[in-house]
């Protein structure tokens, strides 16, 4: 497969440009009084066009949720703004203009990996005979050629989460939310999806936010990396992962792949910390 390069704006240049997605100090409180929990405190965000951002923090400090209110499907707390192009969301706003694969691969067992993948078109009133075109133009780069009739029961957990990104890609939006689209599989079958990832995406030229709690792979992946404190739940800083692209699987034995691995190490593991003394304070 070949690679072919992205168009990749100096960051001066990519700075002054309004970024495709802006969070400014968005917040998310659950729950009332006693039962608050304060999800996410002041985020603050800019992601520019085709760029790959990993998204990597303690558990419960809010990433899916903070994927969800960029979604459309959950609204901010009044304190904080949204913008897509420059532009503020309101309400509802946003519902439709990402593709989102959600933490769950939610394919239907009832549905064939076709009729799973071109879900989010029917829905969006494609008519189903040229939703069902495009999706099987789709299969053979998602390595899915042959199982268009197959139920979700009859694939492997790497095929099962290819169908669910296939369906996220088909949705075609500019910006894409996978939340740790991975997370289920053995460590081979995740570094090959990894960098199939990275070649599919070479080729799409999508935004892509990318969640996931393994190091390397928001290392492998990304443009950057950002961490998020232990709840509330912020940026708490972002590490730019300068490797050249394309990335092959040998990159996690480089010096400079290593040195950026200290480094979020220890960031993360400063917040794994406070997440543990949290936990042990409630029980
Ligand atoms: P992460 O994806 O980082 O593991 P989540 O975004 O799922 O974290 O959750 C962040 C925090 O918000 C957790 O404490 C969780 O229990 C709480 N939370 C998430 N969704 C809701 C909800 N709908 N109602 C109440 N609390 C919620
Ligand atoms: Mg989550």
């Amino acid at each position: 497969m070949k690679f072919m390069p992205r168009e990749v704006l100096p960051p001066a240049v990519r700075d002054q440009a309004p970024p495709m997605l802006e969070l400014v100090n968005v917040c998310k409180r659950f729950g009332q009084a006693q039962a608050r929990t304060v999800a996410l405190s002041g985020v603050n965000l800019r992601i520019a066009k085709s760029e790959f951002v990993t998204l990597i923090g303690p558990s419960g400090c809010g990433k899916s949720t903070l994927f969800q209110m960029i979604a459309g499907l959950l609204p901010p707390d009044d304190d904080g703004s949204l913008l897509f192009g420059g532009v503020p969301q309101r309400d509802g706003q946003l519902l439709g203009k990402v593709s989102f694969m959600p933490q769950r691969d939610l394919l239907f067992p009832w549905r064939t990996v076709l009729d799973n993948a071109i879900l989010a078109l029917e829905v969006e009133g494609v008519p189903r005979k040229q939703a069902s075109e495009r999706a099987r133009a789709m299969l053979p780069e998602f390595g899915l050629a042959g199982f268009a009739n197959h139920y979700p029961h009859q694939l492997s957990g790497g095929m099962r989460q290819r169908v669910a990104l296939m369906r996220t890609f088909l949705f075609e939006r500019d910006l894409m939310l996978l939340d740790e689209p991975f997370g289920a599989l053995d460590a081979l079958t995740r570094s090959r999806m990894q960098h199939w990832l990275l070649d599919i995406w070479a080729r799409h030229w999508r935004t892509v936010l990318f969640i996931t709690h393994d190091i390397d792979e928001a290392i492998v992946l990304g443009d950057r990396v950002l961490v998020m404190s232990a709840r509330p739940g912020t940026v708490k800083s972002a590490t730019v992962i300068d490797l050249p692209r394309p990335r092959d699987p040998s990159v996690v034995l480089t010096p400079g792949f290593i040195r950026l691995k200290q480094h979020l190490l220890a960031e993360i593991e400063e917040e794994s910390r406070k997440t543990f003394a949290q936990e042990g304070a409630v029980s």
